[in-house]
């Protein structure tokens, strides 16, 4: 073990401050920015050169200050029993994590990027988006993404979402193979259409029905056809030909303007 960390279980610190930490290949590893002061340099992002640390070696609780990234594999005896989080940025990949996990997590987080991440409300059911955002008082910058969500997206989730004080503070909203439960019209017209502030990219999924298309080509033609700067247009994904082409330029314009 470091000799740095060693000296710092010596004063038998309660708690030992990390920068970054990553689990990977079920192993954790971390920066060298060990301890209190030097982890004062919060920016969010990842720290090149980690190294394997061995949390069973030691007892204390661990803080983690910047940033903390888990990429599958079974985080819950360090998560449940022993972190501390002031987490700048939380990074998931391919894991299964429930809502409690994430409320120890998440009271700092600004950033938060999800991939092919299944969330759990308890042990059967999956979380809704807005329990989720829910976690992350502070949250600027949302990514959800991967193969297949899982998680649940119902006609109740904007209605959820714009109940959320916090959700009009996100800066980047990314969302990724929705479904045609998401209401798509209730969206537009008690959110995006007054949003100034969000940059809102939703990428639909492929299944979508005709019938969903069809809502998606209205909202995308009155954005157009008004050639309004009001309000941020948002970014839409998937299988339906010229929309997205058509939004870019929308989205130029109203960027062009606002700076
Ligand atoms: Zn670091």
């Amino acid at each position: 073990m470091d000799t740095f960390i060693e000296d710092l279980l010596i004063q038998q610190l309660q708690i030992v401050s990390f920068h970054c930490l990553k689990y990977e290949d079920n192993k954790w590893h971390t920066c060298s920015k060990i301890g209190e002061k030097s982890c004062d340099e919060i920016n969010g992002e990842l720290c090149d050169n980690l190294t394997e640390i061995r949390f069973d070696a030691f007892s204390n609780k661990i803080r983690v200050r910047n940033i903390l990234e888990i990429d599958s594999g079974d985080i819950s005896s360090l998560i449940n029993k022993r972190l501390i989080s002031n987490v700048l940025t939380l990074k998931i990949w391919d894991q299964t994590i429930s809502i409690d996990q994430l409320k120890l997590i998440g009271s700092f987080v600004k950033i938060c990027e999800f991939f092919d991440v299944s969330v759990k409300s308890n042990k059967q059911n999956d979380a809704s988006l807005a329990e989720i955002i829910q976690c992350f008082p502070m949250l600027e910058d949302f990514t959800l993404s991967g193969s297949s969500i899982s998680v649940n997206i119902s006609s109740k989730t904007v209605k959820e979402l714009l109940k959320i004080p916090h959700f009009s503070k996100i800066k980047y909203f990314f969302l990724q193979n929705i479904s045609d439960k998401f209401d798509i019209e209730e969206f537009y017209n008690s959110f995006l259409k007054k949003n100034k502030t969000m940059d809102v990219k939703l990428s639909f999924d492929s299944n979508i029905s005709e019938t969903f298309k069809q809502k998606l080509s209205t909202i995308v033609n009155e954005i157009l056809e008004s050639e309004t700067t009001d309000f941020w247009p948002p970014m839409f994904y998937g299988k339906f030909g010229e929309i997205k082409n058509k939004l870019s330029d929308a989205r130029v314009r109203y960027c062009q303007i606002k700076q």
